[in-house]
């Protein structure tokens, strides 16, 4: 659905209140507490369902971004359950994109409320929708993994454990049994979600491949303080071994991330500033005075998706379904579109307000999405990295 058409609000009628579980069981449990399963709890504890949601990592948000960009499409999804306009009032609204020297893209055309790119730290999205989900009822287990799973007619088993190092920020957790001895358990639930990111342990059990390759390596981010910051708050260029981007977080920071053709290097070696310097100047021409990075990092990246989002009572969303490079910024934005997708869909078969083929309907619309997604994508990359005079003119003709 493209920005502006209208998205009705987002307004749960929630039945009577679930039924009081037993201990390890719930309607539905979500399995990682990224952006995606966030906003997937939130959505069904809203609507009434008994919903647990297992993350492995210890602690909640962190302070360090993947993501830097919302779309007005999201920011639609997010304004239905009323959301859009504290998140907006804490990112920096750009509204002019410089792309290859030439290009300047302008969303304020977009038919929307929303028309401009949301430059925000991932973990001002992940805070909210955590905060959201806990105010809605979702019962939080961190430090505690998912290992297996099981499903029946009825439902399905999850083995959990408490992932290794794990300790629960609060409350007690599925585990706290196995904490003192040592077993692993099991959660019961109507519907299991798979939101456990690229590496996901749920596609696995349900042995799907993660068909794609490889696509771009030694990509290096950082975020850094620029003494002599752009006059846009966004741009990206490229020439024929480099390609960089700059792009202001509105609060000082600044997200650079870039790559050079002549330095090719595993994920596992360091990157420092100097490196960011380079490929700084050398497709923008200058480093903008960048100093005090709080995060540098090298990462590859791929292009990959599940061949299907559903087996039975188990769906994959987000990342754990598709996964492709940063270009475009759309990865965490089709992870909060394929939650909104399914959270409704799975709220009204679990009411018995539709049948459960609505549920069908999920893998239907969603999945044409992540292929086109993950074709836009790979191109706007590949003309980053273009290498040869043709794709270099194609490049300058399509900006
Ligand atoms: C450099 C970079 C820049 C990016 N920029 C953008 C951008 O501008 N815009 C955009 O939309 N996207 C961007 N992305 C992509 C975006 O970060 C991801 O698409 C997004 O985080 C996916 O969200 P998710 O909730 O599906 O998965 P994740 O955020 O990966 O969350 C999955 C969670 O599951 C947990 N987990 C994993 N296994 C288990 C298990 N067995 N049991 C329990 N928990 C488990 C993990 O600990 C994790 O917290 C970028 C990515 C990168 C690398």
């Amino acid at each position: 659905m493209a920005a502006g058409t209208p998205i009705p609000p987002h307004s749960p009628t929630p039945g009577p209140p679930s039924v009081p579980r037993a201990e390890g069981t719930a309607d539905v449990l979500v399995v990682g507490a990224g952006p995606t399963g966030l906003l997937i709890a939130g959505d069904l504890a809203a609507a009434g369902h008994d919903v647990t949601l297992v993350e492995r990592r210890a602690a909640s948000v962190g302070n360090l971004t993947r993501a830097l960009v919302v779309h007005a499409r999201t920011l639609e999804y997010l304004d239905a359950r009323g959301l859009a306009d504290e998140l907006v009032s804490r990112g920096h609204r750009v509204r002019e994109l410089r792309l290859f020297g030439h290009a300047t893209i302008r969303p304020t055309r977009l038919a929307s409320r929303f028309p401009y790119v949301l430059v925000i730290g991932q973990y001002e999205v992940e805070r909210l929708l955590e905060r959201r989900a806990r105010e809605a009822g979702v019962t939080f287990r961190y430090g505690t993994e998912v290992t297996g799973l099981r499903q029946d007619g009825g439902g399905v088993e999850a083995d959990v454990r408490p992932a290794p190092g794990g300790r629960g920020r609060s409350g007690a957790t599925v585990s706290d049994a196995a904490r003192e001895d040592g077993s692993a358990r099991t959660v019961r639930a109507r519907y299991l979600i798979g939101a456990d990111g690229v590496h996901s342990t749920v596609r696995g059990c349900l042995g799907l491949p993660f068909p794609g390759t490889s696509v771009i390596r030694s990509i290096v981010l950082a975020d850094v303080r620029l003494a002599e910051p752009p006059s846009t708050p966004f741009e990206l260029d490229a020439i024929d071994n480099a390609f960089a981007l700059v792009g202001s977080f509105g609060d000082g920071w600044y997200r650079v991330m870039g790559w050079n053709r002549d330095r090719q290097l595993p994920d596992s070696a360091p990157a420092d500033l100097a490196e960011v310097r380079d490929f700084t100047r050398l497709a923008l021409g200058t480093d903008f005075g960048m100093h005090s990075p709080r995060w540098i990092s090298r990462f590859h990246s791929d292009e990959r998706q599940a061949p299907h989002y559903r087996v039975g009572r188990v769906f994959l969303a987000g990342d754990a379904a598709h996964v492709h490079s940063p270009a475009g910024g759309m990865g965490m934005n089709t992870g909060l579109q394929d939650a909104a997708n399914l959270s409704w869909k799975l709220s009204a078969v679990l009411r018995r307000h539709a049948p459960t083929a609505l549920l069908d309907t999920y893998e239907r619309e969603r999945h044409p999405v992540g292929t086109m997604v993950l074709r836009t994508s790979g191109s706007l990359l590949r003309l980053a990295l273009a290498g040869n005079a043709p794709l270099r003119a194609l490049r300058s003709a399509a900006a």
